[in-house]
């Protein structure tokens, strides 16, 4: 009897169990934004708690009926949503997929259990619904990210290069060319730096934008960098032509980018292009050799466009060899200074010198300025060689000064880079001060290059330089952009008129109209005019004929070291 009551009690305290657990388990259901079909197959059973309510309320009412799931769920997944309420017919004993609901927007997550009993007879089965909607689409949006620009839409640089191998891969077997135009905006940093990167940024919208509709099957588009821009195109014929698809850029450009402050904002871009399979048979090199032919159209002054050859390789690859050894050479301090007297050309008495950088390698090579200096531009180390030259030259100035008690001009080249650097007047005022250098006979070169940046800046460090009584020479003119009108503002005291004029005085009659009007023109500005390049007796006639006031040239003086200046001071003073 005891041992009845003990069974009794103990399968009451089990129900009771069971039904805590069953009040558990419908209190997660409900909780939770899920729907769950629970099918018991031995009791023919079914149960349906969770949230149906946000799945069509869909109702079974016999177990056998489960296919009719279907109504709720768009067509395009019957045929899977079939196999997946069924995976005991694959042996399986759960099953999963993603399926678009009848309201074509909303994803569900489907998700089939089955238990099987121990004679291996289906005995349960749980189904369960998720709204997947927003992973699914945060999948999208990564699957995106991890292949477009998402500033433009345009394909990024991974999903590019990949693109470009299957362009070059088929070019292979059709016998075709495929050409790689890399496209970097001009000045691009100037535009931010003035504008800010909002700005920057609907620039870049604008031009990435239109590249996208040169897009179709032959011609596929990507933003690499913040302005850089490359395009393949598959057998560039006719109107994908490179011509054609740069002429279009260029002419979508040729009117200012109307900007949503409604501000207009003018751009041009540089090319360079690398074509399979004559500058490489693969992807990434030719996007490099695209860029090596881009950076040359850059030196060649911008908004143009450069065909890739094998020659700007190797001048490339030189010159990153030249800016590597730069760097060790400022380090070592591997510079020394020649110097070229500059004379007075009726009375060919010595005027000054100017001061001129040299660079011996460590293998005992001579490296000229003009090639190193252009690049120690580029790398910064301009700044090092810069200090070099002023200190070096001011100093042997000096001891000039107190050996022979001389009064000549030491002329200095300053770069662009330099002169926009705001301790570049201080540092020149400290160090003539620091040598006792009457600045009445320092005298700086700049060329125009130094104009195009800001302009008031540029003509107030002149101003506070002639207030101490620095001179300013123009250098090299007739190279830049040559406007004569500009000249009246300038608060120079010297032009030097540039060598490739004087070269041509005796054989072009141009080259001798034009110096003349220089001649005439600096001296009713009032400046001092330098020939520059002086190699024979005949130029030097020409120009003391039409009254230019100095001669610097390999005719009365090639650039020598401070040994030699001291004989010419020894000899003349
Ligand atoms: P630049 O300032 O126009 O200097 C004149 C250049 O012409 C010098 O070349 C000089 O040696 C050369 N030259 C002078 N007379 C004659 C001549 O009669 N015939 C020929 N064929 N050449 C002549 P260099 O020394 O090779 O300098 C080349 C350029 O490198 C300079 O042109 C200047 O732009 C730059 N440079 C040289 N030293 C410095 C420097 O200390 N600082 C900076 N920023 N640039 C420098
Ligand atoms: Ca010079
Ligand atoms: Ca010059």
């Amino acid at each position: 009897m005891d041992d009845l009551r003990y069974q009794v009690d103990l399968l009451t305290a089990m129900n009771q169990k069971l039904t805590g657990n069953e009040k558990m388990y419908n209190m997660i259901c409900e909780g939770s934004q899920r729907a769950f079909l629970y099918i018991n197959y031995v009791t023919n059973s079914i149960k349906q708690i969770g949230k149906w309510e946000n799945f069509g309320d869909f109702r079974l009412t016999d177990a056998s009926d489960l296919s009719r799931l279907s109504e709720i769920f768009d067509e395009s997944g019957e045929s899977e949503l079939r196999t997946l309420l069924f995976p005991e017919k694959e042996n399986h004993f759960s099953d999963r997929a993603d399926l678009l609901f009848s309201d074509k927007k909303t994803w569900i997550g489907v998700e089939v259990l089955v238990h099987m009993d121990e004679t291996g007879l289906l005995s349960e089965k749980l189904i369960c619904l998720n709204d997947v909607t927003a992973i699914k689409n945060r999948q999208e949006d990564l699957k995106y990210m991890a292949y477009f620009d998402l500033l433009t839409g345009l394909h990024n640089r991974n999903h590019f290069i990949s693109k470009l191998k299957e362009f070059v891969e088929r070019a292979d077997v059709e016998r075709a060319v495929v050409s790689v135009i890399l496209l970097d905006v001009d000045d691009f940093h100037k535009i931010s730096d003035a504008r800010g990167i909002v700005v920057g940024d609907e620039v870049i919208q604008n031009i990435g934008l239109y590249i996208k509709t040169l897009e179709n099957n032959n011609v596929i588009a990507a933003r690499f960098d913040s302005d850089i821009f490359c395009i393949a195109v598959y057998d560039p014929v006719g109107s994908r032509s490179v011509d054609e698809i740069y002429g279009s850029v260029r002419g979508f450009l040729s009117v200012p980018i109307k900007l949503s402050d409604r501000t207009e904002v003018s751009v041009s871009v540089s090319a360079g292009v690398a074509e399979y399979p004559e500058a490489n048979d693969n992807a990434l090199s030719l996007i490099n050799c695209a860029e090596i032919a881009m950076l040359k159209a850059k030196d060649a002054g911008k908004n143009n466009i450069k065909y890739f050859n094998s020659g700007m390789l190797d001048s490339f690859l030189r010159d990153v060899e030249i800016e590597n050894k730069l760097k060790e050479a400022v380090h070592e301090s591997n510079f020394f200074l020649n110097y070229q007297p500059q004379y007075y050309a009726d009375s060919k008495r010595l005027r000054g010198v100017e001061a001129l950088v040299r660079w011996r390698d460590r293998d005992g090579s001579m490296i000229s300025p003009s090639v190193f200096i252009p690049l120690s531009e580029k790398n910064g180390t301009i700044i090092s060689i810069g200090d070099f030259v002023l200190e070096e030259s001011i100093k042997t100035h000096a001891a000039w000064k107190k050996r022979f008690d001389c009064n000549i001009i030491l002329s200095i080249n300053i770069s662009s880079i330099q002169y926009n650097r705001a301790d570049f007047v201080p540092k020149i005022l400290d160090t003539v001060k620091r040598y006792g250098m009457d600045p009445e006979e320092l005298e700086l070169e700049i060329t125009e290059s130094v104009l195009i940046e800001d302009f008031k800046m540029v003509i107030q460090k002149m101003y506070e330089l002639r207030d101490y009584g620095i001179k300013v020479s123009l250098d090299d003119f007739g190279t830049g952009f040559s406007s004569l009108s500009y000249l009246r503002g300038l608060p120079i005291d010297t032009l030097k008129i540039d060598k490739s004029f004087i070269d041509n005085i005796s054989t072009d009659e141009a080259a001798r109209v034009i110096t003349e009007s220089i001649v005439n023109m600096s001296k009713r500005l009032g400046f001092s005019t330098v020939a520059e390049g002086v190699e024979s007796e005949e130029q030097l006639d020409y120009l003391k004929e039409i009254s230019c006031d100095l001669i610097q040239g390999f005719y009365l003086g090639k650039p020598m070291d401070e040994s030699g200046i001291q004989e010419i001071l020894l000899r003349t003073i």
